[in-house]
C-alpha cells in the first residue's frame, strides 16, 4: 500500500525535527507500507529566499525567483533522505522535476498539469521512501516553477489523486478547529470537514490547508487527513459530506487580519465609471475583495477591502482616481478584520443570517460591510474586536 503524507515547514524547521520525523517514518516503513512524503521548506526558508532577491530588487525576474525559491525544498528533501538512509531505510529524495510533476502557467503561480506517475512508481519498487519536493515542478520550457505560496499541500494532494486516493497533512496545529485557537481558546477540533467547508475557510483566513490543495482534492476525491506532526491522536479528515446525515448551519468562525476597507461616494452614475475603478485596482494587482456597491440619485457608493499590505498600491490607484473623478469622496478605514461564519448547512437552514445579526446586536460589536456566499457569511468590524466578536459567534452557534 502506498501512503502519500505531508509535512509543513513548521515541522521540519531544525535537523532536530527532521531526525524526529525519519524515526516515525522508519517504523511505518518497517510496518510494510511505501511511503511518499512531501516535504515544505525549512521553517520560514522560503520567506528568506525570498528577501535575499529583495534586497537586490523589488521586482525580480520571476523565472529566476522560482529557481530561487525552489532551493528550500531541496535543501529538506536531501537531509530527510540522509536521516532515513543513516537509520538503514531504503529513501531518496527527489525535485518536483524527478519526480515527474508537469507545471503550466505563470511563474510563482503556477499549477500542476499532469504527474508522469510511472515514474513514482518505478521508484517505489526498489525504495520505501520517496521524498519529493513540495511547491515545485517543471514547465514545457524545462524551467523550474513553483505553485504559489503554500503549494506543498497541492503537490501532496496530486500525488495522492494519482497514487493512493488517500493523504495525511501534517502540521503544527492537531486539525481543524471550530475557531483559531490563538483567538479562541476554547474552540473545538472538528474530526470531519467537508471540501466545501474547507475551501471556504481556507479562502476567508483559516490557515490550514492551501485553498486550491482542497479544490484539487474535492475534484479528485482524495480525502485528507490533518493533523499534528508525531502527535498519536487527533486529527480532522476533510472528505465528501454529501451523506452526512446532520450538517450544523455553521462549522466555524474564521478571520482574517489587517483588512484595509475602502468607500467612495459620489461616483457618477455610469457602468463605465466603475469598471474604470475596478480596472485601476487590477492594473496595479490590488486584490479586491468584498465588493458592494448600490446606486441612489444619479450617484454610485462603492466600498470594497484589500489587504493593508497592499496599501501603497491602492494609494497610487485612488490618485489616479480622484484626477479622473474629482467630486468623489474617499474614506478609508486600516485598522478592520474581516470575520466570517461558515457552514454547509447554510444552504437549507434559513435563519443564520438574523441570529448573526442579534448576536452582533447583543455584544455591542459595530460592523462595517457585509457579505455572504452560499455557505458563508462574512463581516468587517474593527481588529480591536475580534477575540469579543468570535467568542460571541462561538458561544451563539455553540462552536
Ligand atoms: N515553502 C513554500 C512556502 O513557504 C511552500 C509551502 O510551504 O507549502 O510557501
Ligand atoms: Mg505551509
Amino acid at each position: 500500500m502506498t501512503t502519500v503524507l505531508k509535512f509543513g515547514g513548521s515541522s521540519v524547521a531544525t535537523i532536530e525535527q527532521i531526525q524526529a520525523i525519519s524515526e516515525y517514518l522508519q517504523t511505518r516503513a518497517a510496518a510494510g507500507e511505501k511511503l511518499v512524503v512531501v516535504v515544505s521548506a525549512m521553517g520560514k526558508t522560503t520567506d528568506s529566499l525570498l528577501s535575499l532577491a529583495k534586497q537586490i530588487t523589488e521586482r525580480p525576474m520571476i523565472r529566476e525567483l522560482d529557481r530561487l525559491l525552489a532551493v528550500g525544498e531541496e535543501q529538506t528533501i536531501s537531509l530527510l533522505s540522509i536521516a532515513l538512509n543513516s537509520r538503514g531505510v531504503a529513501a531518496i529524495s527527489l525535485t518536483g522535476q524527478q519526480a515527474g510533476i508537469d507545471t503550466m502557467g505563470i511563474h510563482t503561480k503556477s499549477k500542476i498539469k499532469a504527474i508522469r506517475k510511472e515514474v513514482l512508481e518505478e521508484k517505489l519498487r526498489t525504495y520505501d521512501v520517496v521524498i519529493v519536493a513540495g511547491f515545485q515542478g517543471v514547465n514545457e520550457f524545462g524551467d523550474v516553477t513553483t505553485l504559489g505560496r503554500g503549494g506543498s499541500d497541492t503537490t501532496a494532494v496530486a500525488l495522492a489523486a494519482v497514487l493512493s486516493k488517500r493523504c495525511e497533512i501534517y502540521t503544527d496545529v492537531a486539525g481543524v478547529y471550530t475557531a483559531d485557537p490563538r483567538i479562541h481558546p476554547t474552540a473545538r477540533r472538528l474530526d470531519t470537514v467537508s471540501y466545501d467547508e474547507m475551501m471556504e475557510m481556507s479562502a476567508l483566513g483559516s490557515k490550514v490547508m492551501e485553498m486550491r490543495s482542497v479544490e484539487l482534492a474535492k475534484k479528485f476525491d482524495v480525502n485528507i487527513f490533518v493533523g499534528k506532526t508525531l502527535a498519536s491522536e487527533g486529527g480532522t479528515w476533510i472528505m465528501d459530506m454529501t451523506q452526512a446525515m446532520e450538517q450544523k448551519a455553521v462549522t466555524s468562525v474564521s478571520v482574517v487580519k489587517n483588512v484595509l476597507s475602502v468607500s467612495i461616494k459620489h461616483i457618477p452614475h455610469s457602468v463605465a465609471g466603475v469598471a474604470d475603478i475596478f480596472e485601476k485596482l487590477s492594473q496595479r494587482h490590488v486584490n479586491i475583495d468584498m465588493i458592494s456597491q448600490t446606486a441612489f440619485d444619479g450617484e454610485v457608493f462603492l466600498s470594497f477591502t484589500c489587504p493593508l499590505d497592499e496599501e501603497a498600491f491602492l494609494e497610487e490607484a485612488l490618485a489616479e482616481l480622484t484626477e479622473t473623478f474629482p467630486q468623489i469622496k474617499i474614506d478609508r478605514h486600516t485598522e478592520h478584520a474581516k470575520i466570517s461564519v461558515v457552514g454547509i448547512g447554510m444552504r437549507d437552514a434559513t435563519g443564520v443570517a438574523a441570529e448573526l445579526f442579534a448576536t452582533f446586536r447583543e455584544s455591542g460589536i459595530p460592523f462595517y460591510q457585509v457579505t455572504t456566499s452560499e455557505i458563508s457569511i462574512s463581516y468587517t468590524i474593527n481588529e480591536q474586536d475580534v477575540e469579543a466578536a468570535v467568542a460571541a459567534i462561538a458561544t451563539r452557534f455553540k462552536l
